[in-house]
C-alpha cells in the first residue's frame, strides 16, 4: 500500500465525511482495539479520528480488563474494536459507549449478529460496520441510519461483474466487486478485482450516499461451484452457521453428490443437533441466502477438518 502524501489527505477527507455520516463529533473520546504493526487497521482509524479532530487512545488488542478500566476512566463514546472483542468487553460494563466499528469480521453479513452485540450492550449504540482492503481503503462504511454499507463512491468507483464472463452484473444481483481508485496519486487500481463477492443497491439514504452493500462481502469468486444449475459459495454457509449462537464457530462440511446429473447437498455440521428448531430455521436461511436447497442436514461429534467441500460429482 503506497499513498502519497496528497493521498494521505484525501483518505482522511473522505473518511472524515463518513465520520459525521456515522454521528460522531470531534469532541467524542475514541478508544481503537486494533493492532498497529503490520495490521494497518489500528493506525488507519487513529489517523482518520484525529484527523476529524477526535481523541483517540490505541488500546490496541487483548488486555480486556484494562481496556474496560480505560474506557470508563476517559468515558470513551467510540469504541474501534471486531465484533467478538467488543461484547467481551460490553460485558464487563462500558456504558460511555454509545458508537461501535466493527471490522475485521464478518458482521453485517451475519443474519443476527448486529442484535447479538447491541444486546451485549445492554444500552441503546450505533454499529458502523467497514469494508476494506490493504490496495484501497476505505470502500464502503455504514452511517447512523444503518442502511448498509455505503460505497465512498467520491473516491472508489464500484461495479460488479459475473466471476466467470467478467460481464455486469445488474444492480441487485450478486457479483464479483471490481474497484477503481477516482484521485489516488500513488498504485492506483484500475478494474481491480477484489475477488469479494457482494450485490450492490442504489437506495437513497438519509445521509446523502446511494450505492451501497446492503449486506457487505457474502463470499470469495474462487471458491465457487455450480450446484443445481446455480453459483454457489460453500464459505457461505459458515456465515449462515454464525447466525445461530449454538452453531456458530462449529466445523462444516459441504458435500455435493451427482446421480446422473441430479445434484444432491448434504451439510455435515460438527457436534450434537442443538434441536428446537434450529435445523428448520438453518435450512431455511441456507434456501434464501444461497438459493440452493440442502437435501440434508446432519451432525457427525468429531467432524475431521477435511475440505469444505466434498465434490463427488464426475
Ligand atoms: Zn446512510
Amino acid at each position: 500500500m503506497y499513498q502519497t502524501q496528497k493521498d494521505l489527505e484525501t483518505i482522511h477527507q473522505v473518511c472524515a465525511r463518513t465520520l459525521k455520516a456515522a454521528g460522531v463529533t470531534p469532541d467524542d473520546m475514541v478508544a481503537v482495539t486494533f493492532g498497529y504493526h503490520m495490521f494497518v487497521a489500528g493506525l488507519f482509524y487513529q489517523g482518520q479520528f484525529e484527523y476529524y479532530g477526535s481523541k483517540v487512545i490505541p488500546l490496541g488488542p487483548g488486555e480486556s480488563d484494562r481496556a474496560v478500566r480505560i474506557i470508563n476512566d476517559y468515558s470513551v463514546g467510540v469504541l474501534v474494536s471486531n465484533p467478538t472483542f467488543a461484547m467481551k468487553l460490553a460485558a464487563k460494563g462500558i456504558p460511555s459507549v454509545h458508537t461501535l466499528f466493527v471490522g475485521g469480521e464478518p458482521f453485517t453479513s451475519v443474519a443476527g449478529y448486529p442484535d447479538r452485540v447491541k444486546a451485549a450492550f445492554g444500552h441503546d449504540i450505533t454499529i458502523i460496520d467497514s469494508y476494506s482492503m490493504a490496495a484501497c481503503m476505505p470502500i464502503a462504511r455504514s452511517c447512523r441510519h444503518e442502511t448498509g454499507l455505503h460505497i465512498v463512491d467520491d473516491y472508489v468507483y464500484a461495479e460488479l461483474v459475473d466471476p466467470n464472463s467478467g460481464e455486469p452484473v445488474p444492480l441487485g444481483e450478486k457479483g464479483e466487486l471490481v474497484l477503481t481508485h477516482l484521485c489516488k496519486e500513488a498504485a492506483p487500481l484500475l478494474r481491480y478485482r477484489t475477488g469479494d463477492l457482494t450485490v450492490l443497491q442504489e437506495a437513497p439514504c438519509a445521509c446523502g450516499r446511494t450505492l451501497t452493500m446492503p449486506k457487505s462481502v457474502m463470499g470469495r469468486t474462487d471458491e465457487m461451484v455450480k450446484v443445481k444449475g446455480v453459483k454457489f459459495w460453500p464459505s457461505q454457509v459458515g456465515t449462515i452457521l454464525c447466525s445461530d449462537p449454538k452453531l456458530a464457530g462449529r466445523k462444516y462440511q459441504v458435500t455435493v453428490e451427482s446421480d446422473q446429473g441430479v445434484d444432491s447437498l448434504t451439510l455435515t455440521i460438527e457436534g450434537s443437533d442443538p434441536e428446537n428448531g434450529v435445523v428448520k430455521r438453518i435450512s431455511d436461511l441456507l434456501k434464501t441466502e444461497t438459493l440452493v436447497k440442502f437435501n440434508q442436514i446432519e451432525f457427525q461429534p468429531d467432524l475431521a477438518g477435511g475440505p469444505l467441500l466434498v465434490n463427488k460429482r464426475n
